[in-house]
This record gives structure tokens, C-alpha cells and sequence, in this order.
């Protein structure tokens, strides 16, 4: 049986092409699934009869059930997706005047282990298939147009963030069929501007995202120096800043922005200092055209970390407008149920033991900079 979430239109044409079907089938079979959100094969009135009649055989539109569903009192709404094995993501809605942005996972917890994160906190389970990332898009949009009444030609959801659970240039061979069914225009048709990847820093993937399936791209920064950035966001060690922003440069040929965001949480006394705001100015300014969005870190159980206050947020805003850096300060949406940036944790089956380390003290919180870094390959 395979799940045809898993496919991207070509992806799709194969399959049908090896139940000796034509490509326009397969594209009809698409539209059904991703525009019309429709499971059932019997349903598919337009479809050939032979190949309605074969598929459920074969093939089946499944994406991760949901576990739970709760609402915030600002219109924000969390889903939490049951991929199996004891292990549940977490996709979040956001609602604004003008459009809707869904926040999906890319994996079950994070190896990455940032400081401040809750996934991080967590630990890693495994990857998700691109029908788990689809899915949740796949749900949450043809779900969210019942709910709302919308017709067929509405969207309720104009853009898609990898901001969700997971580090998805961690999972890139997942990650870009499920980015070209949210671009194709025989699915959700959305922009190469409205979908953004959110990344930690994984440089190589970040060039091969450039060639494979430009879209827009978030870098989180979080430090303007490698010995700060090294202890907030350990994968620095492999990566440093100056291989990072060379990255983004070279990412900015193929961009279908013009500019990185650069996403920098703002931790009271750890990172929040005007010194900092100049320090980071002088670290991308004539170097990548961006934009700075300053999160205030959204506090989770055992982080040991404070939120800046707002003054000293405003501050270090200023700093960088006065020098020129489009700088926004990100509202915090949902936290009443804890679905802000950095509290969505699921449930994670840790196969990597990093929470029970950390617990029984043989992980150091903020671990000492390594006399020599070692660089493994990716
Ligand atoms: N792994 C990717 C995408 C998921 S995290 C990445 O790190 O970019 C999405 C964003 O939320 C990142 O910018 C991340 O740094 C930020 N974030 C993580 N924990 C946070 C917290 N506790 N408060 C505020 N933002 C947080
Ligand atoms: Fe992973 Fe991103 Fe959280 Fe870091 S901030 S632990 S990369 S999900």
C-alpha cells in the first residue's frame, strides 16, 4: 500500500504510469486529493472507472490522525498529529486579517538541542515522511474551509512555515517533494514567497535548497558571535557564523525574495544588549540584504531562560533601524496554549537519551566551546 501524500506531481505520474495510466490522470487524481481534499477514491466522480477501481488496492490518502485539537483564545488553533511509535507532532494555524499561515513540523523532537527551545529539549525521534509533513497541510487546510464555510475556490491557508517541530534541512529528502506540493499549481499553489524554511544553519542543504526548490528562507541567528551562538544553537560548531551568512549570500542568487530573515529570540541578559544589536549590524550589514525578526522567547517548564523585556527589545530594535535593518518584533500568538515559537514539544520518544542525560547532569546546560571543532561531514 503506499500513502500518495508521499507524492509530488511527478512523483504521482510515475505511480500511474506503472498501473498503465496517463499523466493527465494522475494530475486529475492530485487535483482531487490536494485541492478538493478528497480520500476516497469512489468519491473521485471524474476519475477513469479502471484506475477508481484499482487504486484502493493499492493506494491510500492517509494523512497522521489527530490526536487533539485546541483553540486560543486570539483565533490561534493546534493540532497535535499521532505519527505512530509513541511520537505526536504539533502544526499550529494563525489567523491575521489579511491571511491565514499554518506552522508545520518537519520532525518528531530536533537533534539540534538549541538551548531555548522546548523541541530541542526533547530530544529526537525520527524524521517525518513527506506525507506526514503534507498531511498536516492536507488536514488543516480542507478541515479549516469547512469550518470557516469557505468555497471551493477559497484557501483558508495563504502560507506555510517550516517553524513548526524539527530542523527540516535535517529532513531535506522529505522536506522538498513536500515543498513541491505545496507550490504546484495543481495543488495548493502557493508562491514561492509565501512558503518559508526555517533553519538553524545546516549550510550544505542550504545551497542544495537554493538549486532544488528555492523558497523563502529564515536563518536563525540568535547570536552575533560564534562563542554565544555556539552554546545557544550547538550545530554553530559545525557551521559558523561566517560560513552561515556566506551561505545566505549565495542563497539570495536564486531567492524568490530578495532579502534572509534573519529570527533572533531575544533571552533577557544573554543576548539582548545594544552592544549585540551593533555587534550583529556590523556582522550581516553590506554582507546579506535581510530582514531582522526579534522573537521574545516564550518561556517553557525547565528552560532556566527569562524573556527580555519589552523596552529592552524596543532598544535593540532601534539599534538596528537606525542602521538600516528592517527589523520586526514578533507577536506572540497562542501561548495560552502554548502553541508560540518554541513551546510546541508533541510527544517525543527520544532515541537520542538527551533528556534523560540533561536530567541526570552528564549534558552541561551550556556546554564550554571546544578547544578544536570537529567537523564531520554531513
Ligand atoms: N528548526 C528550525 C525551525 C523550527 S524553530 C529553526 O530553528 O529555525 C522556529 C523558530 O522558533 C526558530 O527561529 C526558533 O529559534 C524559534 N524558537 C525556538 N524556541 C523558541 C522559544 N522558546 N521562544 C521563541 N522562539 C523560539
Ligand atoms: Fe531544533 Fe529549531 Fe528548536 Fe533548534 S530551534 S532545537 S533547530 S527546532
Amino acid at each position: 500500500m503506499v500513502n500518495l501524500l508521499d507524492f509530488d506531481r511527478d512523483a504521482l505520474i510515475a505511480f500511474c504510469e506503472r498501473l498503465g495510466e496517463r499523466p493527465f490522470r494522475a494530475v486529475q487524481l492530485f487535483r482531487w486529493i490536494h485541492q478538493r481534499g478528497v480520500a476516497e477514491f469512489t468519491q473521485m466522480t471524474d476519475l477513469a472507472r479502471s484506475l477508481r477501481e484499482r487504486l484502493p488496492a493499492q493506494a491510500l490518502v492517509a494523512p497522521p490522525p489527530v490526536a487533539s485539537e485546541q483553540a486560543s483564545d486570539d483565533g490561534t488553533i493546534k493540532w497535535l498529529f499521532d505519527v505512530g511509535g509513541g511520537n505526536a507532532v504539533e502544526s499550529v494555524f494563525i489567523p491575521e486579517a489579511d491571511r491565514g499561515t499554518l506552522c508545520v513540523s518537519s520532525q518528531a523532537g530536533c537533534a539540534v538541542g538549541c538551548r531555548f527551545c522546548a523541541t530541542g529539549h526533547q530530544g529526537f525521534s525520527r524524521n517525518l515522511t513527506t506525507a506526514e509533513i503534507v498531511g498536516q497541510l492536507w488536514f488543516a487546510e480542507h478541515h479549516l474551509r469547512a469550518r470557516f464555510g469557505l468555497g471551493a475556490e477559497e484557501r483558508a491557508i495563504d502560507n506555510v512555515v517550516m517553524m513548526g517541530m524539527g530542523e527540516p534541512l535535517q529532513n531535506y529528502g522529505a522536506l522538498v517533494p513536500a515543498l513541491r506540493v505545496m507550490l504546484d499549481d495543481h495543488a495548493y499553489g502557493l508562491s514561492r514567497r509565501r512558503v518559508t524554511v526555517s533553519t538553524s544553519g545546516v549550510v550544505p542543504m542550504i545551497d542544495r535548497l537554493r538549486t532544488d526548490c528555492p523558497v523563502a528562507l529564515a536563518v536563525s541567528l540568535h547570536a552575533s558571535d560564534d562563542a554565544l551562538r555556539d552554546q545557544l544553537v550547538p550545530l554553530n560548531r559545525k557551521y559558523p557564523l561566517s560560513e552561515l551568512l556566506d551561505a545566505c549570500a549565495r542563497y539570495l542568487d536564486a531567492a524568490p525574495r530578495d532579502f534572509i530573515t534573519f529570527e533572533y529570540v531575544m533571552l533577557d541578559g544573554v543576548n539582548d544588549s545594544p552592544q549585540q544589536a551593533q555587534a550583529l549590524v556590523r556582522l550581516v550589514r553590506d554582507r546579506v540584504a535581510c530582514k531582522v525578526n526579534l522573537i521574545p522567547f516564550n518561556p517553557f517548564a525547565g528552560s532556566g531562560l527569562r524573556r527580555s523585556p519589552r523596552e529592552r527589545v524596543a532598544a535593540f530594535a532601534e539599534v538596528l533601524r537606525a542602521a538600516g535593518i528592517v527589523t520586526t518584533v514578533r507577536r506572540t500568538r497562542g501561548d495560552d496554549i502554548a502553541a508560540a515559537c518554541g513551546q510546541l514539544a508533541g510527544e517525543v520518544r527520544d532515541r537520542t537519551h538527551v533528556a534523560q542525560r540533561r536530567a541526570r547532569g552528564t549534558i552541561p546546560l551550556l556546554p564550554a566551546r571546544p578547544a578544536t571543532i570537529h567537523r564531520s561531514n554531513e
